[in-house]
């Protein structure tokens, strides 16, 4: 299928946080889309809260980042309280990202954000459009979506699913979604407080009754999140969440009035696979876990963080299997993890076990003091530790990189950069100048921020480096690059 025969490059499903970044990337890059949403309006539930401070990094690449500082309540600390016992007191402010903390910012604001950004860009969402069906055919694949009542076809190269947890492009590419469920119902409240517990710390509360969390919102405005075995009504009421605090939350906490209460299931569940030839699922289609740590949201923008740039170097023909293949084989390892430890989490928390309290009230306070504990423990909540070693496009540990020229949205875009310290050397000049002559669309050579050699993706992660500027070294990008290069 020829561009002219298409009616756009990537057909996105589902105007969740999810597919409003992803669209707001096609914008940035200038690639035709087509959003739809089967609402005919964005969701004014809060719902995710946490940003952390890898997103945030993203948001800067992507050009995003200002109207979320401006929106969010930051939270720098987190605290384990049970029994109005505090067990640990960690500091979150990981020093070598420019946003040390945790943005807490309400979900319909973030979709807000996003979908204002992205008709700044000229883009927008078409609402009332559902995605029924869709056939590989003729090298694209066409589309059926009905769009308020009316069938209509459209042809794309590409299908990403963001279309949530029930996500229709997942079952019709028959993926299974493996996992299991949590036994008890999950409440949810937006509730106004007194100013008893600090801004900007989150606490967390284990206990015999299940686990409770309290994210703030604001000086006086918390998001509470516990489970409950007996749900009482459609909603939670001002007095169960009130109960539920007493049982289980530090006893300054008062709450004064309620915002907005939702009961909710949970389950942890995954796909095998985020692929299926010319189809990507994206997002809570790929994968729903436990709400305790705060990662959903924020794993499912990073799936498309990862998933942009590849679909951007295909449609310019310059991606080769490998490049969209790995889209899974990075995305998945991370997946998993966070599904492994959000359930770790929720359980260790919330066991009903006097044994396991114990050990877990005896073993907190010790360990959360311990600095190796404290720096695994930023680096997983923040999602800076998150890393793509094993990739097949990568080689080394696949880290993330940072520095200033990444910022703002136009600092990186489908380009690899290729940072390389001065050499003298001409033999090296030389390969580094046939290197970039070999690659003039997808490789640009940028000013080193650090000796070696660095070749950055562009998503701000390391496909190689090297600690020596040489030819071999050198060598060693190209036949990186022209393995997933078309
Ligand atoms: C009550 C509740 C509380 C939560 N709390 C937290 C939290 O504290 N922290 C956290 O990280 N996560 C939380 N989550 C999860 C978080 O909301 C999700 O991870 C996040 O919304 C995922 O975004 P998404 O874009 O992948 O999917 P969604 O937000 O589900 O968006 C999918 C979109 O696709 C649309 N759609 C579906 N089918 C179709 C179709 N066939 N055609 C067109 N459009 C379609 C839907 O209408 C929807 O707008 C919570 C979820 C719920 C329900």
């Amino acid at each position: 299928m020829n561009t002219a025969d298409r009616d756009t490059d990537i057909l996105i499903v589902g105007a969740g946080p999810v597919g409003l970044f992803l669209a707001n990337e096609c914008a940035r890059r200038g690639i035709r889309f087509r959003l739809i949403e089967t609402r005919n309006a964005q969701s004014e539930h809060s719902k995710a809260l946490a940003i952390f401070p890898r997103t945030l990094e993203a948001f800067d690449m992507a050009g995003l980042v200002g109207p979320f500082l401006d929106a969010a309540n930051r939270v720098t600390a987190v605290a384990v309280i049970t029994h109005g016992r505090r067990l640990a007191h960690m500091r979150f402010e990981p020093e070598q990202s420019p946003y040390p903390f945790v943005a807490m910012v309400p979900q319909n604001v973030t979709e807000r954000l996003l979908l204002e950004a992205l008709r700044r860009r000229g883009g927008d969402v078409e609402y009332g459009s559902t995605f029924l069906s869709a056939e590989p055919g003729g090298g694209g694949v066409r589309a059926d979506v009905d769009r308020s009542g009316t069938r209509v076809s459209l042809r794309a190269a590409f299908v990403v699913g963001c279309d949530g947890a029930h996500s229709a492009v997942r079952h019709l590419l028959h993926l299974p979604f493996e996992g299991g469920s949590y036994p008890d119902s999950f409440l949810l409240a937006d509730v106004e407080t007194n100013e008893g517990l600090p801004g900007d710390e989150l606490q967390l509360c284990p206990s015999e009754r299940g686990p409770l969390a309290i994210f703030p919102m604001s000086a006086t405005r918390r998001r509470i999140v516990a489970t409950i075995a007996a749900p009482e009504g459609d909603a939670p009421s001002l007095d169960l969440v009130r109960r539920v605090l007493a049982e289980r939350a530090p006893r300054e906490i008062e709450a004064l009035s309620l915002h907005w209460s939702s009961y909710f299931r949970i389950h942890h569940r995954h796909v095998g696979s985020l692929r299926s030839g010319r189809f990507f699922v994206a997002g809570d289609a790929a994968h729903i876990h436990s709400p305790f740590g705060g990662q959903g949201m924020n794993t499912g923008l990073q799936d498309v963080w990862n998933l942009a740039w590849k679909l951007d170097l295909a449609l310019r023909n310059h991606a080769g299997e490998a490049l969209l293949e790995s889209y899974g084989a990075e995305r998945l390892p991370v997946i998993r993890t966070v599904i492994g430890t959000t359930d770790l989490m929720t359980r260790a928390m919330g066991t009903p076990s006097r044994i396991a309290q114990a050990l877990r009230d005896a073993i907190i306070p010790m360990v959360s003091r311990l600095a190796p504990f404290q720096h695994a423990f930023v680096e997983r909540l923040s999602e800076l530790g998150i890393a793509y070693a094993g990739s097949p496009i990568v080689e080394g540990p696949g880290r993330r990189y940072w520095d200033d020229s990444l910022r703002g949205g136009a600092g990186i875009r489908e380009r690899y950069l290729l940072m390389t310290g001065e050499t003298e050397d001409a033999p090296t000049r030389r390969a580094a100048e046939s290197l970039l002559a070999r690659f003039p669309d997808v490789l640009e050579a940028r000013s080193p921020s650090t000796t070696g050699i660095v070749l950055v993706r562009p998503d701000g992660y390391v496909a190689f480096e090297s600690p020596e500027v040489d030819a071999a070294a050198l060598d060693h990008v190209r036949s990186l690059l022209e393995r997933q290069i078309a």
